[in-house]
């Protein structure tokens, strides 16, 4: 099968715990019934507003938060139900890649012990191997083998997250979350990080989830993107479908605030119109209501679900794509 990873209905929620005896009071719904599949060598890219779920729900894919509910396969396997020795085989496929290099280094270890590290925690290969496993993967993200025994805060922001990068893909894993990696870096450095992940990801036969709220990142890096507002998938399409055919009001409303040249930076929140609802208690019936312009009374008291032909799907009660004005709604 050409599919890496099925999620089936995953709910993420959070309690929030007051008193003595830490009751739970409410929960933050942060990945509210979600259902994906990631295909073996795409890069899958995941987009929303902060606060839209989009963080919580990679690192609820491979498991570093458990989910709330739902179901998830890994290579034809239930993921969810394994544990020890098996969770640990499997876990070695999947890694993450985190927004910040300087906070996600250990300042005390050098390059060489960070890059080792996997290594050492699963005990593959002998001393000698694992160190000339270490100085073949400085050179694979363009870092000098001299480089080995320093340490990260020698380096500046770019170098640093391939430092992490080399450390991801130490163990030959299958598919890498990557949280907004780029995010943190001058825009003049991250053309480059993406090329370097790109071409690791056709050397090594790789697959990305890429979570990013940069939707020009995510353009530029993506064969197929969802759309995530409020903990849900609001719309999912490959990436040049979605772009010019975007069915989701919110959607269009996220593309028509990507800044083009000449124009100046939009606000998504001025096109928008309001903020973010809360996700402890979100909008009845479809989330984005408090925010639409095409608002109608099924939307208030219907979930609309992911529904639609082929690749191109949308959550919405609208039975047509709005026309889309210049400047997004
Ligand atoms: Fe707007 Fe209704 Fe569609 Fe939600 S379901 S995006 S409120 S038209
Ligand atoms: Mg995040």
């Amino acid at each position: 099968s050409d599919i890496i990873l099925e999620a089936k209905n995953i709910k993420k929620h959070f309690p929030i715990k007051k008193g003595l005896l830490l009751r739970e009071v409410a929960s933050v719904k942060a990945v509210d019934d979600v259902s994906l599949v990631v295909r073996k060598g795409e890069t899958l890219g995941l987009v929303g507003e902060s606060g839209c779920g989009k963080s919580t729900l990679g690192r609820t894919l491979i498991r570093l938060y458990e989910p709330t509910a739902g179901g998830i396969n890994f290579d034809g396997q239930d993921f969810l139900n394994l544990k020890g020795e098996a969770l640990r085989k499997k876990r070695k496929n999947m890694q993450m890649i985190f927004q910040d290099p300087y906070a996600s280094l250990d300042p005390r270890m050098t390059v060489g012990q960070i890059i080792r590290q996997p290594m050492d925690i699963h005990d593959i290969g002998t001393n000698a191997e694992r160190t000339a496993r270490v100085l073949e993967l400085i050179e694979l993200v363009g870092l000098r083998k001299a480089h080995v025994n320093r340490y990260p805060h020698e380096f500046s922001g770019g170098q640093r997250q391939r430092i992490s990068i080399a450390r991801a893909i130490a163990l030959n894993p299958e598919l890498i979350i990557c949280d907004e990696p780029v995010s943190a870096l001058d825009v003049s450095i991250q053309a480059q990080i993406l090329n370097l992940l790109k071409d690791l990801q056709e050397k090594l036969k790789l697959t990305y989830v890429f979570i990013s709220h940069d939707l020009s990142v995510i353009e530029h890096t993506c064969d197929r993107i969802a759309v995530m507002y409020l903990g849900k998938i609001v719309e999912i399409a490959d990436r040049d479908e979605l772009f010019k055919n975007p069915k989701h009001p919110y959607t269009q409303a996220l593309i028509g605030a990507i800044p083009r040249v000449g124009h100046g930076k939009k606000k998504m929140k001025k096109s928008l119109g309001g903020e973010v609802p809360s996700p402890i208690n979100p909008p009845s019936g479809c989330s984005f209501h408090t925010r639409c312009p095409y608002k109608m009374d099924v939307c208030v008291s219907q979930t609309p679900v992911l529904e639609g032909e082929g690749k191109h799907q949308k959550a919405c009660w609208l039975t047509s794509a709005p026309v889309q004005t210049q400047n997004g709604i």
